[in-house]
């Protein structure tokens, strides 16, 4: 798995997160923050992450299929021509679509308008294994219907609360929630839009409601700038994405996608069953010349996953790397709304996968999440074995390590130390920002 150059100098974890004042007045929505490169050496660095990606997502895949309880939500949020469709194509689908399970929201139907809005998006929640992505979200509660009036401003306060522990209880049944806001300026949309008019085969992407959408673009920018800062929490930050250059916006969400499974920090899991035990009992229906080609190829296939782990493990080393600060102060301190007790029907989330209540809220920290595994009521995430060999895989890494330095404050203390070597001298590029130019 060949590694393309990293010209991250800030993980957009970092440099996109939210903070508790978002100005979308002086967001700068073709800045390219944190990425040192241009858009070929991102094309070359994205292909080489679509590879980590999807080796990552297979992990994930099969943690899901042995009983583990991890998933990941990508939630993209953005206008007309913001790009969430290809976010889908480009960053999504560089995965096994096996693996994904994609929702798009649209205009509520006759059904889901007699639920709770949340009633549609808690029956799209991932099953554990897979990557959800949501093409606009229970978002749309708080955008959409606050522009066109179906909600009350006075309403607000306790639709953002709702979805912070809406939030929080999907986050504390195992589901990483990675929320983008892709970030359009006013006149990459009208240029976007004026193509889609332009061109016969993008007709079908048009919508007449569109233009009187951006009409209203003034009170979409406050109603985000809203969400933003009332929706980042601790457990669901929200990522501001400038989205006029696409290959940007493509890169980020792959990036912060990858960190994110990356942090899972999931081995393959250990079968149930003896495999001596399975190879004997297989042999005995297999003929002496098939048994003697297989002996044949049984050292090249041992030799090839031993490779094929190497590899996994360096680019995920390299891409533990990224250098950057542990990640800014959580946004909005604690959430706002949490004491406000509403309740929003009572389900549990995830298909009732949720036995959380009472439980302290989910920490987005590797250390945090480790500790979470550790202590994992159930033990299928993380028996006192795989714990083990995972010691002895970061034992191994700080062996081969030359160069670290615990300089990034245990960013990630399931990291191996070994996968720190170019921290140092990337943290020293100063965190670039997003802001300061006008956008309309
Ligand atoms: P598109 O994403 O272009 O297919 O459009 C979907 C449309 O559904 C957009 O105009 C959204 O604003 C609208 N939509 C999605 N969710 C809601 C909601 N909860 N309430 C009202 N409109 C919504
Ligand atoms: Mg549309």
């Amino acid at each position: 798995m060949a590694d393309a150059e990293n010209l991250w100098s800030t993980r957009p974890a970092s440099a996109l997160r939210a903070g508790p004042e978002v100005d979308l007045a002086t967001l700068d929505r073709s800045a390219t923050p944190g990425w040192e490169g241009g858009k070929n050496e991102a094309r070359t660095f994205m292909a080489a992450r679509g590879r980590l990606l999807s080796e990552l997502q297979e992990r994930l895949f099969a943690h899901g299929r042995s009983g583990g309880d991890r998933s990941v939500l990508l939630i993209v949020q953005g206008l007309d021509t913001a790009g969430k469709g290809g976010i889908v194509r480009h960053v999504v689908g560089m995965v096994d679509p096996q693996g994904v399970a994609l929702r798009a929201f649209g205009v509520p139907t006759a059904e889901e308008r007699r639920h709770h809005y949340l009633w549609r998006v808690r029956r799209a929640l991932p099953r554990p294994g897979l990557i959800g992505v949501f093409d606009r979200s229970h978002y749309e509660d708080v955008l959409v219907a606050r522009v066109d009036g179906t909600v009350e401003e006075d309403a607000l306060p306790r639709r953002f609360s709702e979805i912070n522990r809406f939030e929080r209880q999907i986050a504390a049944s195992g589901t990483t929630i990675v929320k983008v806001a892709l970030l359009v300026s006013y006149e990459e949309q009208g240029l976007r839009l004026m193509k889609r008019l332009d061109r016969p085969d993008k007709h079908w992407k048009y919508d007449p409601g569109d233009v009187d959408t951006r009409r209203d673009w003034d009170a979409y920018q406050a109603a985000y700038a809203d969400v933003l800062a009332r929706t980042s929490t601790d457990v669901a930050p929200w990522h501001v994405v400038p989205v006029d250059r696409k290959w940007y916006a493509r890169l980020a969400v792959t990036e912060l996608l990858t960190q994110a499974l990356v942090d899972l920090d999931l081995d393959w899991p250990r079968p149930r069953w003896r495999v001596d035990a399975q190879k004997r009992r297989l042999a005995a229906t297999m003929s002496e010349e098939s048994l003697q080609q297989a002996a044949a190829n049984a050292e090249e296939e041992i030799a090839a996953y031993h490779q094929d782990e190497a590899e996994f493990a360096a680019a995920v080393a390299r891409a533990d790397t990224s250098p950057g600060p542990s990640g800014p102060a959580p946004g909005p301190a604690g959430d706002p709304g949490e004491q406000d007790g509403q309740d929003d029907g009572g389900a549990s989330p995830s298909g009732g996968r949720s036995d959380v209540a009472g439980e302290p809220p989910a920490r987005t920290t590797a250390a945090g999440r480790a500790k979470k595994n550790r202590k994992n009521k159930n033990g299928r995430e993380t028996t006192a074995r795989a714990q083990e060999t995972r010691t002895t895989k970061r034992q191994k890494h700080k062996k081969d390590d030359r160069g670290s330095t615990s300089a990034a404050g245990g960013r990630k203390k399931s990291a191996a130390a070994g996968r720190k070597k170019s921290a140092a001298a990337g943290r020293k590029k100063s965190a670039k920002n997003s802001s300061g130019k006008k956008t309309r």
